[in-house]
């Protein structure tokens, strides 16, 4: 990616030479189109792939974010493109690219069709993609793996080669899932709540907040939130192996890793100075309850009005070993209990004016520095978060006013936690209109949803607040058709609506 800066202003000085000797056919080793899927607005990924493929001398056309599966197929077609490739991160995204696949085949495109993205994987990839696009899909994990797949499938003697054994692979794990699903029963949602997580209330009551209510918090100050950065995700973007500190130590990765850390923080400097960034928050504690399966949030606490009612999922999963089927709402006192609880929700930002930077850098011809400031607005984005939440324990809800100084925050060794709605524990999407209902985030912060639910600007958290001990994240996997049927009526909308954000969910 470093050097893709210095080949394309080389290729500017060669550029007007290189017009004069042109002889219409094209040089390149083909042409790629990029994009990441409707209501999706998330592109480190992609930006990474395109700028590693553009060096491999392959024609790029980047149509950017949220691209309606029209406008993907028409610029296949009339560009002649020999690749497509396909990104997202959210779970929405992975059913647009199955509705992209299915179209794509309808339209009669031919050409490979190339899958990445944080949600995505092989066995998607092959279980729900593959079967709608019969020409060929194929999973990629990273930029180095697009650029050797390509190479071998545009090669006229090993492509089809591979093109059958990628088909007999993936065939292959369809059959092994099937059989995987046959083995795993679920229960009845009826069972799985008999079965909730029945944590102690009593012993252990709940801390009312110190200030309940909504609290917008404007202009935070960037060099506080550095502070918070957790970056060993960062290094994952680059695909760098190794946790920081320890990865600078790393033979291989190290001296690169460290190369990336500086230009990171020479960037942070020049975000904070320039105040070119802007972070914005909106956090609320307010009197809760759990009601079967949804968290009632109420005006006051008296406790007769609701301010919101959130539908959650639970485990259905069948344990033998007699483990609760649990959900969230399990960490807050029932309203039958007569113990007053509360729970909290936020959301942050710290992406307003990250996407014009990139954009100026791009126009620069800095494709590096494109990739890179997206990737710190992450960053801060998830330090915010951080930070948020111990302003929440220590002082807003203040559970834990004496916590110590010396927690790893990077590990969450402290009371509560943060649920994000997409995560494993909440991992529909949907939910984040609830959530940004509640707060008034657009209004509070300038944040706001997509289609399928993604947050704007991409350097954005949000997510629930849940303070008793036993509070911890898990997964609430598989879910049966009679839970995707309550779950639509709680949440008001139809049940083809509720299956399709729950796609990736059901069987
Ligand atoms: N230090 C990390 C923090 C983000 S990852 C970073 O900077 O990237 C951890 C966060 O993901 C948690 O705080 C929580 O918000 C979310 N999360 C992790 N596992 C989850 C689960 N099972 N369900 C819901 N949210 C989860």
């Amino acid at each position: 990616i470093r050097s893709a800066r210095v080949m394309k202003k080389a290729v500017g000085v060669l550029d007007p030479y290189l017009a004069a000797l042109d002889d219409g056919q094209g040089n390149n080793a083909g042409t790629v189109l990029m994009a990441t899927v409707k209501g999706d607005v998330h592109d480190i990924g992609k930006n990474i792939v395109s700028v590693v493929m553009g060096c491999n001398n392959y024609r790029i056309i980047d149509l950017g974010v949220m691209v309606p599966m029209d406008k993907i197929i028409a610029t296949a077609l009339e560009e002649k493109v020999d690749v497509v490739g396909l990104s997202g991160l959210i779970t929405p995204s992975l059913t647009e690219m199955e509705q992209v696949a299915d179209q794509m085949q309808r339209a009669g495109l031919k050409v490979p069709l190339l899958i990445g993205g944080a949600t995505t994987s092989r066995l998607h990839t092959a279980v729900k993609i593959a079967p709608f696009y019969e020409p060929g899909v194929y999973y990629v994990k990273d930029a180095s793996q697009a650029v050797s797949l390509l190479s071998v499938l545009m090669n006229p003697e090993k492509g089809p080669a591979l093109v059958q054994s990628t088909r007999t692979e993936y065939a292959e794990l369809r059959a092994k899932r099937e059989a995987d699903q046959e083995r795993r029963p679920l229960v009845s949602l009826e069972e799985a709540r008999k079965q909730r997580r029945q944590l102690d209330f009593k012993s252990q009551p709940p801390t009312a907040p110190r200030q309940p209510g909504l609290q917008v918090l404007d202009d935070i100050d960037l060099s506080e939130l550095r502070k918070f950065i957790d970056w060993t995700p960062f290094f994952q973007t680059w695909r760098l192996p190794g946790t920081y500190p320890t990865i600078f130590d790393n033979p291989e990765a190290g001296p690169e890793a460290k190369r990336l850390y500086d230009d990171a923080n020479t960037m942070l400097d020049d975000l904070i100075t320039g105040k070119k960034l802007q972070a914005r928050a909106v956090l609320g504690v307010f009197p809760a309850a759990s009601d079967a399966d949804d968290l009632v949030f109420y005006k006051d606490d008296a406790r007769t009005g609701e301010l919101a009612r959130v539908p959650f999922l639970r485990q259905q999963r069948l344990s033998k070993s007699g483990r609760p089927n649990q959900s969230l709402v399990d960490f807050v006192a029932p309203a039958d209990s007569g113990i007053h609880d509360w729970a909290g929700a936020f959301a942050c930002t710290t992406g307003l004016g990250a996407a014009a930077l990139a954009d100026e850098f791009k126009a620069a011809g800095d494709d590096y520095r494109a990739i890179l400031v997206k990737a710190v607005a992450d960053r801060l984005a998830e330090a915010c978060a951080e930070w948020l939440h111990l302003k929440v324990r220590r002082q807003v809800w203040g559970y834990a006013p004496d916590e110590s100084g010396t927690i790893d925050l990077i590990k969450e060794q402290y009371q509560g936690i943060r649920p994000a709605p997409g995560y494993p524990a909440c991992p529909d999407h949907f939910a984040k209109k609830a959530l940004f209902a509640l707060l008034g985030v657009e209004n509070n912060t300038g944040m706001s949803l997509t289609e399928s639910c993604a947050m704007e600007p991409a350097a954005s958290v949000s997510g629930w607040y849940f303070s008793h001990p036993e509070a911890r994240y898990f997964g609430i996997g598989r879910l049966g058709g009679d839970q995707v049927i309550d779950y639509a009526r709680r949440c008001g909308i139809s049940e083809e609506e509720a299956a399709r954000w729950l796609a990736a969910y059901i069987d």
